[in-house]
């Protein structure tokens, strides 16, 4: 079968972007790539948002956000961000023509922020009609139904988030929700995070502009299961502690964090390799918990101190039982653990508590 020159670019995009080379290191590929640009103007909503997301996205590094607004996301395609709040030039009626021109042409639209409902969504107005503010909720509904696809960015946009939160005032809720509400049926992915990480909406913007929304694999809450299928848990730099039973009492201390509320159980997300600030750090190298605000439950119903159960952690035998009282103290002792129905045997772990007995002598903090 013959291969076209549109295929042949897009196929090199693709391996370049798999192998994680540059393209337009070659002077011939890049003119070649250059005269097949296609353009397409980003339409950013502001709606219940703190901004948090935007700041996060202009300290992308690698690329840097000048590269993806002036430069090609991918080989071949170039994006133009037509409308953002917080960081175009023009105000006023001058901002509002751009997001009109703009939603007249095929454009992307990226959501930043929760969609207040009450009310008719008065919580929140983007700009004005002959005097009467026009309601984030009509733009998300006018746009959402014009946009070849949506990007919900951050866990606010994506599933409620902070405004959310019990009791929830101003009827907030996730773009996804409010479509469905609406019969808006136009491709929508969710980038959660709090904020989300600039690479996972860099990321997710390429792999639309090279091979269309249906092709981002997204898992059952709509996520991109190429940032956010990894375990937290799982990829750690303390999981060692944990599973040999050290925990962190205080803010600070050097182990597992799990007792201090960390949600990496159960939260997924590649933070512990991506990190954030250009690869500086990420919250639990930062001795924190995770908060799990990639996960659609955040902020969760319980404090965020709260422990969550061990429900994905393998192999469970192994592991020391967890305990949530800080001024009980244990002993490790080996125990045999039968499989049942198995031949074989595991050797496994049982913690029990022994009254009276001193504190650990090790100061590593085992309990
Ligand atoms: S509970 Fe948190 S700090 Fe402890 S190993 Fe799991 S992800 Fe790391
Ligand atoms: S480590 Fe947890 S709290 Fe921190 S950014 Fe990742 S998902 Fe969010």
């Amino acid at each position: 079968m013959p291969v076209t020159r549109r295929k042949f670019l897009k196929y090199s995009a693709g391996s370049a972007a798999v192998l994680g080379v540059s393209l337009f290191d070659n002077p011939l590929l890049r003119k070649a790539f250059a005269s097949a640009i296609q353009e397409t103007p980003i339409i950013w909503l502001a709606a219940g948002a703190c901004s948090g997301c935007s700041v996060s996205l202009l300290n992308a590094l690698s690329p840097r956000i000048q590269d993806v607004l002036l430069d090609q996301v991918v080989p071949g395609h170039h994006t133009e961000l037509a409308f953002h709040p917080t960081v175009m030039a023009a105000s006023g009626d001058l901002a509002m023509k751009a997001m009109y021109d703009t939603e007249e042409r095929p454009f992307l639209l990226v959501v930043e922020g929760s969609v207040p409902t009450k009310d008719g969504g008065v919580a929140c107005e983007v700009g004005e009609k002959n005097g009467q503010g026009i309601t984030g909720l009509e733009h998300v509904l006018r746009l959402g139904g014009k946009a070849k696809a949506v990007i919900a960015i951050g866990s606010c946009a994506a599933y409620g988030g902070v405004p959310k939160a019990p009791p929830n005032p101003t009827g907030s809720k996730g773009v996804m929700e409010v479509f469905k509400e609406n019969g808006i049926d136009t491709p929508t992915i969710n980038v959660p995070g709090c904020a989300a990480h600039p690479d996972w909406f860099i990321g997710t913007v390429a792999a639309i502009l090279l091979n269309g929304p249906e092709s981002v694999k997204v898992d059952q809450y709509g996520r991109p299961e190429m940032f956010y299928k990894p375990l937290i848990h799982d990829n750690c730099p303390l999981r060692g502690h944990f599973d040999a039973g050290r925990f962190a009492k205080n803010y600070g201390d050097p182990y597992c964090l799990y007792k201090l509320g960390c949600k990496g159980p159960i939260t997924h997300a590649n933070c512990p390799e991506k990190k954030f600030n250009g690869g500086v750090n990420w919250c639990i190298e930062n001795r924190h918990p995770c908060i799990g605000c990639a996960e659609p439950e955040f902020p969760f119903t319980q404090t965020l101190a709260g422990t969550v159960p061990i429900a994905d952690a393998t192999p469970p035998s192994l592991y020391p039982p967890i305990f949530t009282d800080h001024t009980r103290k244990f002993d490790v002792t080996p125990v045999y653990t039968a499989l049942a129905g198995a031949a074989a045997g595991a050797v496994g772990v049982k913690v029990f508590k022994k009254d009276g007995d001193k504190e650990s002598s090790d100061g590593e903090g085992k309990e």
